[in-house]
This record gives structure tokens, sequence and C-alpha cells, in this order.
């Protein structure tokens, strides 16, 4: 049995981690020229808002004028957006949290791990986030909810409070399990190398989001999708990568305005804190053993990696013997250096007849209406 693959099309909608770039070449540009490739295919994307950055520059906009007209034109951006009949969903990155304007230039205090502030801070920021994108979408369309949660830099597990949390403001899932993403980083410490599931919908163990319930709860988890890459593929993409970061980094310092926002950007806020040991194994050994682990962002791959990406979902959809399927993607706008690869790939899904391209709102209504079979721990 070949399952419909209800696959939506998620972009977290941000500037860089650290707050550097300007919103309108890292957000606004981009979010309208990948609605416009959406809307030329018939599919309507959707977009986790990382609300925390917007509440900070309205927070700041009295004393820097900039500020307003950025958060302005945000606003007018996300409602043009939710107008054309995209989907607006939640992302919390609370390293805005307590942060200072100064120059022109943020600095960002807070901790990047939502999982490391008390259950009464982690309420405020998402039932705060909730509610600003609720009053700001409900007079376009009276029955919008945030019904689905994104947590920025995926940090959602173990928690004793957080799934807890998200049920009780009424989310109804929560997409930050990426299976087999493990961080050492200077700022975030995440191990899900061992999730119990990393691909269906299930029911997660209230205070550890990587194991199941065995019974159901308040609230779903489905899996952001992640797949091995073939070494060949890899290869070729990251070679193609490196050449194109060298050529950057040559057309910034010969561009003042460049977005502030390079390859180097990337690789220095996901550094990894491992020894040679470590390095040699995830680089060297690793891949050939399995195919590289890659988190599906679209801004990440390349054309033929989202068709093995593709496969790979629908090996795993077929193998889960079930008729409907829910599955979540990843994007970043603010790493698209090139839409042609994402629109051949929009192209390509839309008219696959086993693929129905859904937004996060419609995953929530699947799931409260029984349409997708959500696991539980076999008893
Ligand atoms: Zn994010």
């Amino acid at each position: 049995m070949q399952p419909t693959i209800h696959l939506a099309f998620v972009d977290d909608w941000e500037l860089s981690g650290d707050g550097s770039g300007n919103p309108r070449e890292l957000q606004f540009q981009p979010m309208r020229e990948l609605a416009r490739i959406y809307e030329a295919h018939g599919v309507r994307g959707s977009f986790n808002a990382e609300v925390m950055q917007q509440l900070t520059f309205r927070k700041f906009q009295a004393a820097h004028p900039e500020l307003k007209d950025f958060a302005d034109e945000w606003e007018a951006t996300v409602r043009q957006t939710f107008s054309a009949g995209h989907d607006i969903q939640l992302h919390i990155h609370p390293q805005w949290s307590s942060a200072e304007y100064r120059a022109g230039a943020w600095n960002l205090n807070g901790d990047w791990s939502i999982l490391n502030y008390s259950v009464d801070e982690a309420r405020q920021m998402i039932g705060g986030g909730k509610e600003y994108l609720e009053n700001l979408l409900r007079p376009i369309k009276p029955g919008y909810g945030c019904v689905s949660f994104r947590s920025g830099s995926w940090c959602i597990a173990p928690s004793p409070h957080m799934l807890g949390v998200l049920a009780g403001l009424g989310i109804v899932f929560d997409m930050s399990i990426v299976g087999g993403v493990q961080y050492q980083t200077r700022r975030i410490k995440l191990d899900y190398s061992n999730c119990e599931e990393d691909f269906q919908p299930y029911y997660p163990d209230m205070t550890d989001a990587r194991r199941l319930s065995d019974k159901n709860e308040p609230i779903v988890c489905i899996p952001t999708n992640h797949f091995y890459g073939s070494r060949r593929q890899t290869l070729q993409h990251h070679t193609r990568k490196a050449i194109g970061a060298i050529k950057s980094r040559t057309s910034a310092k010969s561009s003042p305005s460049g977005s502030g926002r390079t390859v180097e950007t990337y690789g220095h806020e996901w550094a990894q804190d491992e020894t040679l040991l470590q390095k040699i194994y995830t680089r060297g050994v690793r891949p050939y053993l399995k195919g590289r682990h890659l988190i599906s962002d679209l801004a990440q791959l390349d054309h033929r990696l989202m068709l093995e990406m593709l496969a790979s979902i629908r090996r795993q959809a077929r193998a889960a013997r079930v008729a409907a399927i829910p599955v979540i993607l990843e994007n970043h706008t603010k790493d698209v250096r090139d839409f042609t690869h994402i629109e051949r790939f929009v192209a390509d899904v839309s008219s696959a007849p086993d693929i129905k391209c859904v937004t996060l709102t419609d995953i929530a209504a699947g799931i409260q209406s029984g349409a997708f079979q959500i696991k539980t721990r076999a008893k």
C-alpha cells in the first residue's frame, strides 16, 4: 500500500541566532519569493515566525525608529503571506529574552535553550508569542490559532514541563524532535541520537519527548524529518557549497550592503565542541556506515539531495503501513542562496499522486479528526 503523504513545507522565519542580519534580506524578501514559488504550484506553505525577535524590536522601537520600521514591515509581510493562504505558526528563540541594542547591533544575552528557563518563564514566552500572533492574524481569519510549535534550536527534551506548558496553551502538536541530532556546542547541548520514534506521529512521554508514552496524551509529537544522504550526492553538494562560500566571502568584501550572513555564520553558530577523535568519527567514519545524517532543511540541500530525501520519506511511509502520514520539512529563508532547487522540488511534489501538500494547521486538524494514526508504546 502506498500511503498518502501529507507533506508540510515549513520555514523557521527569523534573523541569525545572534540577532545579526538585515530582516529585509534574510526574511521579508525571501518570504515573498518562497510564497511566489508555492503559489505558482498551488501549494500553501507554513512559516514558523520567531516572535521573540519581533517583540524585542517593538520593545526598543521608541528609542530607535529604524526598529519600528522593521517591526511594522514584519507585521505587514506576515499578514500579506497569511492572507494569501499560507500558514503562520509559532517559533521561539529565548536568547532574545534579555537583549541589548547598541550602535545598531544586537547583543543577545539570554540562554539559547528554553530548557534552561523556569516553567513560568517558558510559559510566558510561549503564551506571549501565541497571543501576539493570534491578535495579529484573527482580524484576517477569526478562527486562526497557533496549533503547533517548534522550539528554537530544537530544544524540547528532556524537560519536566515543556510539553505540559504547550498542551496547556492549546498546542496540538510539537515538531521540535529531529532524530539523530546531537549538539554539544557552546550554546546548545542536545542528544536526540536515540529517539524511540523519528518518523511517525506519536504520543510522547510528557517529561521526555524522545520517548513514547504508553497511553494517549494531551499533545502529539511529529518529528521534523531527517534522512541519510548518499556519500556521492553529499560530497558533490558540499564541494559546490564550499566553492559558494569562497565566492560569497569575496562578494561580501566587495559589497558593504551584504546581508551579514554567510555560510561561515551558519558554521560558527553550530560549531561543535568535539575532540579530534569525535570529529574524525562524525565527519569521516559515520557517513560511510549510514550515509550522512541530514536534517530535511531545504536551504541546506540541492535538488538531487531533495530527491534522495523524498525517496527516504516514501520508503518509511510504506514501511509504516498506514493510509495517511504527516511529514514535516524544514527550511530557513535566511539561508536560501538559490531558490531554483526548491522551485524544482515544489514542482515535483505538487504533481505527485501520492503527496498532498498541506499546512501545519491542516495537520493539526487531521490529528484532531483522527485522520492519522498516532503511535504509543506497545504494551
Ligand atoms: Zn529558529
